[in-house]
């Protein structure tokens, strides 16, 4: 059996390793300290947010930005119906109800057109949601020159969850500096790896501070054990900050390298019948975390190239299936036109990470041409 090649592997170098043990050595090893400060720094740094709050997964971001954005039990809650099923289950931590909205097929993204139509719709009949969360899948930032305009008309707060999109651009901003506040992931299979982790941004000073807050239990700044709110242990160790401060310094290189990746398989796959990588909107740059594309009457189906790939040790994934196809989702309002359903029934995820050689990406491409020709 050949060697087996991952979808999105930890991309670790001698950097990491040093950062990692760099914050071991100086003897900061749980809970803050001062990596975990200048990773947050770096975050701002790169993202172009003002302030950064490192926690210990995206999921925990984007919880602490639902209740900062004063979701409470029955608040509706818009959110992308195309992501990952954490987006949606933060709503429900908070015992709101989640109304998910359709992708676009230029980018997709949310569409800003449902987007408008729902907030007419509620505006009208007087039920509009407390926050609107718009997830940047496969690291493409959303038509937010729409959506910005949207929210502000109604005035709902927007969150973003930027889980994916570390590095990804929409004009001059920088993925996870858009909205009032946003989460990014570090978990194992992103851009960019603590091991786990994530971050609430945000550029909202009291914001910042309560999230913090929120993050280590609510406990006040005094010796004796005192708590003013229902707190959780949500925050970043200082030695995964450690970790991540390796990884941020890489960004750039990272970035470069899964767009190579995504380059060269727009090359030797984007020629042949049915086959369409997910498009690069023109008001920003994809970080091509992860490389996507449909097969639309193509020579085989999605699940014939994924468990071709599969039977050759190569790991494919399915697009994320939509959230009002998920069992405890599937009685949600869905405002929908079928594009994410079609995403999903044609949508392959290749391997992309960064440490997989040429060789390991030509044993790719000749198991998918080999499909797609014949
Ligand atoms: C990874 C991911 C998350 C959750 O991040 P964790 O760090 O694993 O909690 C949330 N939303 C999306 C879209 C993701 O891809």
């Amino acid at each position: 059996m050949s060697e087996r090649i991952y979808l999105s592997p930890p991309d670790m170098t001698q950097a990491e390793r040093n950062s990692l043990l760099a914050a071991f050595d100086s003897g900061w090893v749980a809970p803050v300290g001062p990596h975990l400060t200048e990773f947050e720094q770096a975050l701002c740094r790169i993202t172009g947010a003002e302030h950064a709050v490192a926690l210990a997964s995206g999921t925990a971001a984007l919880h602490l930005a639902m209740l900062e954005a004063g979701v409470e039990p029955d608040d509706r809650v818009y959110c992308s119906t195309l992501t990952f099923v954490a987006s949606v289950n933060v709503i429900r931590y908070c015992g709101a109800v989640p109304v998910l909205i359709d992708s676009e097929t230029r980018s997709w993204q949310m569409d800003p057109e449902l987007l408008a139509e729902a907030l007419t719709r509620d505006a009208a009949a007087g039920c509009l949601p407390k926050a609107v969360q718009v997830v940047d899948v496969y690291g493409q930032c959303a038509d937010y020159a729409a959506i910005e305009r949207l929210c502000d008309e109604y005035d709902v707060t927007l969150i973003v969850d930027a889980s994916e999109a570390l590095g990804a651009t929409h004009g001059k901003r920088g993925a996870g500096s858009i909205g009032k506040m946003a989460a990014l992931s570090f978990n194992g299979n992103k851009l960019v790896t603590t091991s786990g982790g994530g971050a609430l941004l945000t550029n909202d000073a009291g914001i910042a501070e309560r999230a913090r807050h929120l993050a280590t239990q609510a406990r006040e700044p005094v010796l004796e054990f005192l708590h003013d709110a229902v707190g959780y242990n949500y925050r970043m160790s200082n030695l995964l900050a450690g970790l991540g401060l390796g990884q941020l310094s890489r960004l750039d290189d990272i970035m470069v390298r899964r767009r190579a990746i995504y380059e060269r398989y727009a090359a030797e796959l984007g020629e042949l019948q049915g086959v369409c990588f997910m498009p690069e909107a023109p008001w920003g740059r994809c970080n091509r975390w992860l490389t996507c594309l449909t097969l639309d009457d193509a020579r085989c189906t999605a699940g014939g190239l994924i468990e071709s790939l599969s039977a050759d040790n190569i790991e494919a994934r399915p697009v994320w299936r939509p959230m009002h196809r998920q069992p405890i989702y599937a009685d949600c309002e869905v405002l929908n036109r079928g594009v994410a359903d079609r995403l999903y029934e044609t949508g392959v995820c290749l391997p992309s990470g960064g440490c997989m050689t040429e060789e390991q990406q030509s044993r790719v491409i000749d198991v998918a041409r080999k499909c797609l020709k014949d």
